[in-house]
């Protein structure tokens, strides 16, 4: 079994700032993390692996500072990490992230085999949680996302099954192999580094792919491949108090009986 987990390396958001003149992110100075979904993803191909056997493949595509989270996923276990870098993916948006992240699962699929590829749901910095469902749209894989628990995964037949987290509840879904899938936190307690996996870290060297080493059309790459425009970025304004309506203990009706007058007209609630 071939386990492929996406990675990316975000800047640590509880210190991320807006520049009010460029409204960009502050990357200077910022520290970053793995996203935090990102070693749940990793976490869990680690227990699929120790459950079923194989190997576990870490891809990241970023700036050559992202060799750091590569290392750290080596130091929980990872087989092997290969960071895509080139200055033609830099201003990608999530088309052509995740045209990048599929051209290599597809070059590894040719050489290797892949026989489950996961993300993590979505990243804390872009957020748009398209990334994952990018790569299976390319490459024509099925999705179970959301994940929140594996149940099984049958060798012989080629199917996983899981439970997806859904609005007030879990679904149970089964799908063929090769898949791809996206974690949510839930699926799983993280493991401490081993002092082996921190030595073989601390010597590895992660491959680097740029494009040459991908069979990629130059127009679907960075800048050039990404349709999205960002208009602006703003923090948005912070939430007042909000109204509090006077007299709901001793007087409760009077004040649903205000609170609805005050719903209908913002269309909240329908006009009974
Ligand atoms: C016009 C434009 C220019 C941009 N320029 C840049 C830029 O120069 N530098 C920059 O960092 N961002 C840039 N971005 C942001 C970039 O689009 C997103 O960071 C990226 O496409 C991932 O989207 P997301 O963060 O919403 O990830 P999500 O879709 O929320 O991520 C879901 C999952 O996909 C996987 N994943 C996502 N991104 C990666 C990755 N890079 N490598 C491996 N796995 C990944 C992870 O498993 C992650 O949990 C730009 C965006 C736009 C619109």
């Amino acid at each position: 079994m071939h386990y492929v987990v996406c990675m990316k390396q975000v800047p640590d958001t509880t210190e991320v700032k807006i520049d009010p003149e460029t409204n960009t992110l502050v990357r200077e100075g910022v520290p970053a993390i793995i996203n935090p979904y990102d070693i749940h993803a990793l976490e869990a191909a680690l227990q699929l692996k120790d459950k079923y056997g194989g190997k576990v493949t870490v891809i990241t595509m970023g700036p050559s500072m992202a060799l750091e989270a590569l290392k750290k996923a080596i130091g929980y276990g990872a087989d092997e990490a290969i960071l895509l870098s080139d200055r033609a993916f830099a201003g990608a948006d999530t088309l052509a992230t995740s045209y990048v992240l599929a051209k290599t699962i597809e070059k590894l699929q040719k050489e290797e085999g892949v026989d489950l590829v996961l993300c993590g749901k979505q990243a804390i910095d872009g957020d748009t949680a398209q990334v994952g469902p990018g790569i299976a749209a390319r490459m024509n894989l099925p999705q179970l996302t959301y994940v929140m628990e594996i149940v099984e995964l049958d060798q012989e037949k080629r199917t996983i099954k899981v439970y997806r987290k859904v609005q007030n509840g879990k679904e149970l879904a089964q799908t063929k192999l090769p898949a791809l899938l996206t974690v949510v936190k839930d699926i799983n307690e993280l493991r401490y580094a081993s002092l082996d996996n921190l030595i073989r870290a601390a010597r590895y060297q992660c491959a680097i792919l740029d494009k040459n080493k991908l069979e990629v059309d130059e127009s679907k790459l960075g800048l050039k491949g990404s349709p999205t425009m960002v208009r602006n970025i703003f923090a948005p304004p912070e939430r007042g108090g909000g109204e509090i309506i006077p007299g709901g203990e001793e007087n409760p009706e009077e004040a649903v009986k205000t609170l609805v007058e005050k719903l209908v007209p913002l269309e909240v609630i329908p006009n009974a």
